[in-house]
């Protein structure tokens, strides 16, 4: 997709190339400094750190069109890690809902990248209908703290985070979106057991995360006691749009199709075999159309408003073109994709499309199954009304 790029734009692209190429990460040097003053750097550009965050808290105040740029040009080389969890997802809640005191003790770790977060909403029996969690917030006879009690399940990077956000329950009363309350405590908290989950793919990103008497200080309450279910939607929102993923699956594209190109059919390659092209064309379409969609939603929130339903619309279109990308993949690896790991025959790429397909099973299942998003597209963006055969 070509977007029409004013002068003030292209300036602003090459500064973006400028800085990504001196601050590439040079092998054999330290990861985790390179990381943290890769963020340190690009805060002094003027909050490029923080692209997302608003002007106040320190974020560089960027239209649509440079946050499209920033986020193509990021795509295509390699950043430090981050994980989404503290600076996209909490943050917002903090500067919205949080006292000013919280927003002075928590943001700028959030900022310097040096306190990791974790979320913690599932539990066993609260995914997709996450209102009816049980995990239990008791508050102490002295009002000082509560007491936290449950189980809380998939919780990504747990065995690594230095803190998590917790939804908990302080009240069955009324509906079960009230009395929910919206709790932050450190992983070091006595009572705090992680036990790992190892997934589809063979890895260890999720945890069983076990929270026996942790005492959480009322400090660390985020806004009001029962309303954390309107704060924790919000955050939905920020994580949905992503995990849309749309400009690592441009990159992921052109990768697949120079792949496609180096695998040879007869005397040339398949990608000139019709049926694999007209699957990439019409990958290639879904993801201009989403890539269109994108730009709707940042002028949106450039312009102020926070991510809205449309949020789903992206993640439930993104994921799908990243699993349709892995998918291609496996195809164009052929039966050398079934060898699992390093093996000598067949395309280099090969020894990791099956691992990478199957670990991407959940793209489509974590923040929001795919069904659940289409819920929330029928009745939010096409103001469809329940069928009276619903239950
Ligand atoms: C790898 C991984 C990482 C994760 N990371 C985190 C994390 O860091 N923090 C966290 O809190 N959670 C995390 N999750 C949890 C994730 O958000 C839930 O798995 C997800 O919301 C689905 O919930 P569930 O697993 O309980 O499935 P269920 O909700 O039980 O759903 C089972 C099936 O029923 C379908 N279904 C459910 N409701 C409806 C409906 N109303 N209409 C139609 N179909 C429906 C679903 O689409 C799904 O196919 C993670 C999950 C995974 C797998």
């Amino acid at each position: 997709m070509e977007v029409q790029l004013t002068k003030e734009d292209v300036l602003f692209q090459n500064e973006v190339r400028q800085f990504l190429e001196g601050n590439k990460y040079q092998d054999g040097t330290d990861y985790e400094a390179w990381r943290l003053a890769w963020f340190e750097n690009a805060r002094a550009k003027g909050g490029w750190d923080v692209p997302k965050w608003p002007v106040q808290f320190g974020g560089p105040g960027w239209s649509p069109t440079q946050h499209y740029i920033w986020e193509r040009e990021t795509a295509q080389v390699e950043i430090p890690g981050d994980f989404p969890f503290g600076p996209v997802m909490l943050a917002p809640v903090i500067m919205g809902y949080g006292t000013p005191e919280q927003q002075e003790r928590f943001l700028p770790d959030i900022r310097a990248r040096a306190v990791s977060w974790c979320q913690g909403y599932s539990e066993p029996g609260a995914g997709s209908d996450l209102a009816s969690l049980k995990t239990k917030a008791e508050l102490s006879e002295d009002g000082s703290h509560y007491v936290v009690n449950g189980t809380k399940m998939w919780i990504t990077v747990a065995h690594h985070a230095d803190w998590m956000f917790c939804l908990t329950r302080t009240s069955d009363a009324g509906r079960k979106q009230e009395g929910i309350t919206f709790l932050l405590f450190p992983m070091d908290s006595e009572g705090v057991e992680v036990k790992p989950i190892i997934t589809l793919g063979g890895v260890h990103d999720v945890n069983t995360v076990y929270l026996t008497d942790v005492k959480v200080p009322v400090e660390n309450r985020i806004g009001e006691e029962g309303k954390g279910w309107t704060y924790a939607k919000g955050l939905l929102q920020h994580e949905r749009t992503g995990l849309a993923g749309i400009s690592r699956s441009v990159t992921a594209l052109d990768v697949l199709k120079d792949r496609a190109r180096s695998v040879k059919r007869g005397n040339g390659s398949l990608l000139d075999e019709a049926a694999y092209r007209n699957k990439l064309a019409e990958l290639e379409i879904d993801l201009m159309a989403l890539e269109y969609t994108e730009l709707r939603s940042l002028a949106k929130s450039s312009a102020g408003s926070a991510p809205g339903p449309e949020s789903s619309i992206m993640k439930l279109k993104g994921t799908e073109i990243q699993q349709r990308i892995q998918k291609l993949t496996v195809e164009a690896s052929g039966p050398f994709a079934g060898a699992w790991g390093k093996h000598d025959h067949g395309p280099a790429f090969a020894t990791q499309t099956t691992q990478a397909y199957l670990s991407g099973r959940v793209y489509t299942i974590y923040g929001g199954a795919s069904e659940v998003q289409k819920d929330v597209i029928a009745k939010n963006v096409l103001g469809l009304k329940k069928s009276s055969r619903a239950k």
